[in-house]
């Protein structure tokens, strides 16, 4: 036992890998079906105590480390979820998700006039403000919440 073990652990520790923390619960599951992939082994925790936020999801995928496309789709879908890197047991790196000014081809329109759902575009939002996260479709100028918009595979 490494002194930075803590007493309690509501999700069983990873040795190498990826820590989401402080989803909102109920996009927990939707963060774990986005970023996990098939051989993939996953730990999920729901409606944890957060001192924080109430009650937050955990996800913890063991052995992989998330590329920049899979932190877009976690900033859009839960921008205040927090990530860990986790090597050895160790936190190498713990942060807020970073936000990409743009998002571009993560999350189809949820306009069905807008032209994206159309033509063959690749759909792109700009972040107009940041907290609460509310973005805008370059081509049909609506604005979104976070939620609103389904990320695409
Ligand atoms: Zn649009």
């Amino acid at each position: 036992m490494s002194e930075q073990t803590p007493r309690t652990r509501q999700v069983e520790a990873i040795s190498d890998g990826t820590v989401i923390d402080h989803i909102p619960t109920e996009a927990t599951l939707v963060v774990a079906n986005l970023l996990a992939r098939e051989a993939d082994q996953v730990f999920i925790g729901m409606n944890l105590r957060s001192a924080r936020v109430g009650r937050k999801g955990l996800v913890k995928i063991s052995g992989r480390e998330l590329g920049e496309r899979q932190l877009s789709c976690l900033a859009l879908i839960a921008p205040s979820a927090s990530v860990s890197i986790i090597r050895n047991y160790q936190v190498i790196h713990k942060g807020p998700v970073a936000l990409p000014a743009r998002f571009e081809g993560i999350a189809k329109c949820a306009n069905p006039n807008c032209v994206t759902n159309h033509e063959q575009w690749t759909t792109r939002f700009d972040v107009v403000n940041p907290n609460p996260l509310t973005v805008r479709c370059f081509y049909c100028e609506r604005s979104f919440d976070t939620g609103e918009l389904h990320v695409v595979h």
